[in-house]
């Protein structure tokens, strides 16, 4: 067997925020060795630049200096050698979030992009990382929390790690430091929860609840589950929600609000937030990181990846998140059918639902879903929240046109057995192809209506089948997300009056982040950035807003004083009814829809 290239990671100034990164190599390409940093992290579309936070490298052969070169953006090569070169980086840490690096006096967090150079030509090679403790007294009491594979170092602890090839080094995120550590079995495998940050969780609650949740999901593909350990790498902060999928980790960042208290019972909407975002994650364990699209087999770390096929991966994994909490038991069928509610909410009041079809914003990920600006709503859909309503339909359509004999269940596991268990890429058509397969069904129009298409997914109709009706109304306020029924009725609604914006508080300022296509305010010229600061010549703030807005009635006109940067408008803007974008689900009492419903919301 080759040598395995050495990686060492040291945290060598914690106050600084910096690690020190060592790579070495032997055998080297004749011509000058070349190392590069990926550009972007998998499972987050964005290129992310890591090696901006290079502050210095270089290069040696034993004592010797050797000339390292910068040939691009994110590559460099070392000047042609006989011996073993170590490159040895210095790269600054200080990005809190599930993609980058973290590094202070508290704990340390990184993900392999933004540290490990990737040895060109030798990325199939193992691959061997000594974690270094940083030095002084104050981290004596530091650990090690990964789903690396161990080669020497204990349980937990310093020393050497392996992985077999480049691509499995960058893929398990490394926690360092004082985190809390809860252990579970689920279906014969390790479980991990390591919690970073101050917090006050129930962790016996919180192994009891994702024990389930991962065995129903290990058992709807299928045991044994492909990983032999999984870590829950979790940073609890103020505020904050993000997660990163990995093939046997997670990342995940969350307001410790959202974790479970002690001596609490229910679940909470925070808790169902945080379950909820495990229970993603987990799901991509199967779907994005073992059945992959084909253009990601391998990536290409250098560029953008384009694949149409995100509302798959991402779509279907938010379909089945929060399914994967009712079919546990998690939660009920009612907060379910909120949540749903919810993302249906969220998906009709974007005009850019008419703009963009799921499989463009899928294709534009890059540059439009993770670089969203005030404009977004207008000219965009998210590929996950159409992409998770796209899936909720297509379950629905085969399990009412096979008479409940099949279901996306039966496509999922297809997806598996096919794909994700020979390492087999999905092609750009494959989701849709293994569908008709493996259901019999003719799903062509389906597709082209929900994914190339702009008109409104046939909820309505396929809910009605499971025995729910799907309601829309008016928004009761700017806090109403939908997903509950109104306790006004409409025609009270309808007399309350909508700018057609988003706010944000901007310093005890209203200031506006988002100006609804056909909405009062585009029409009267307001724009995003502008702050309002009187409505008829009264002050409004934030908070007393919605009062002022309530003495008025559609069809009126109000003048509004807004700054546009230092300058001052005076505007008149006719007020308008809010539109109907609000959703609400409920269950009636059909028989017959009631069986179908049931097998639904259970694991089949
Ligand atoms: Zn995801």
């Amino acid at each position: 067997m080759a040598t395995p290239i050495r990686y060492s990671i040291f945290p060598s100034n914690p106050e600084a925020h910096l690690f020190e990164v060592r790579c070495t190599v032997a055998d080297l390409d004749p011509a000058g060795q070349k190392f590069a940093l990926p550009t972007w992290i998998p499972g987050s579309y964005l290129i992310r630049e890591f090696a901006r936070n290079v502050v210095r490298i270089r290069a040696q052969s034993g004592r010797k200096m050797l000339r390292i070169v910068k040939l691009d953006k994110n590559t460099w090569q070392v000047e042609p050698t006989d011996g073993p070169v170590t490159v040895t980086m210095e790269v600054y840490a200080w990005d809190l979030s599930v993609r980058g690096a973290h590094l202070d006096t508290t704990h340390a967090f990184f993900n392999g992009p933004s540290v490990f150079l990737k040895v060109e030509g030798r990325e199939d090679e193992p691959c061997e990382v000594e974690i270094l403790p940083p030095k002084g007294a104050r981290y004596r009491n530091w650990r090690i929390a990964s789903a690396m594979r161990r080669k020497g170092a204990r349980p937990y602890g310093f020393g050497t790690y392996e992985a077999a090839d480049y691509d499995e080094l960058i893929d398990h995120p490394v926690e360092i430091g004082t985190f809390t550590l809860a252990t579970f079995k689920a279906a014969g495998v390790q479980h991990d929860i390591a919690i970073t940050g101050r917090h006050r969780a129930d962790m016996d609650r919180l192994c009891r609840d994702l024990k389930v949740l991962c065995e129903t999901q290990i058992r709807f593909f299928g045991e044994p589950a492909p990983m032999d350990r999984y870590v829950f790498l979790v940073t609890a902060v103020g505020e904050g929600y993000g997660g990163l999928e990995h093939r046997a980790s997670t990342a995940l960042l969350c307001s410790r609000d959202e974790l479970p208290r002690k001596g609490v019972q229910e679940v909470t909407n925070g808790y169902r937030t945080f379950l909820g975002l495990c229970s993603h994650e987990y799901f991509h364990t199967w779907n994005v990181k073992r059945i992959k699209p084909a253009v990601f087999t391998p990536y290409d770390l250098d560029r953008e990846n384009y694949t149409t096929l995100l509302w798959a991966f991402e779509g279907i994994t938010s379909y089945y998140d929060d399914l994967f909490l009712v079919r546990s038991g998690l939660i009920t069928r009612d907060a379910y059918l909120e949540s749903v509610a919810k993302s249906i909410t969220s998906v009709l009041r974007g005009s850019g639902r008419r703009k963009q079809t799921v499989a463009e914003s899928s294709f534009d990920a890059w540059i439009k879903y993770y670089r969203q600006d005030e404009n977004a709503p207008n000219a965009a859909v998210s590929y996950y929240v159409k992409g998770s309503l796209v899936a909720l339909c297509l379950d629905l359509l085969i399990r009412q046109q096979t008479n409940g004999r099949r279901s996306l269940d039966h496509v999922m596991r297809a997806l598996w057995k096919r794909h994700g268990l020979k390492g087999v890429g999905v092609e750009e058509n494959g989701v849709e192809r293994l569908a008709d397969e493996v259901t019999g069904l003719k799903l062509k129009r389906f597709f082209d209506q929900a994914l190339r298409g702009t008109g409104d997914l046939p909820l309505q109709k396929l809910l009605a089948d499971v025995g729910i009706e799907m309601k829309i109304r008016r928004a009761e306020s700017p806090a109403d997300k939908g997903g509950k029924r109104a306790s006004k009725p409409e025609k009270v609604l309808a007399q309350r009056v909508d700018l057609g914006i988003r706010t944000a508080d901007g310093s005890g300022d209203l200031r506006i982040t988002h100006v609804l296509d056909g909405g009062a305010a585009q029409r009267a010229g307001l724009a995003a950035g502008d702050t309002i600061v009187a409505l008829d010549e009264l002050r409004v703030t934030p908070k007393n807003f919605e009062a002022r807005l309530g003495n008025y009635r559609p069809g009126d006109t109000v003048q509004v004083h807004a700054f546009r940067r230092d300058e001052l408008l005076v505007l008149n803007l006719t007020l308008a009814a809010p539109p109907a974008d609000t959703c609400a689900l409920t269950v009636n009492d059909d028989r017959s829809a009631a069986n179908l419903r049931r097998r639904w919301l259970s694991t089949s």
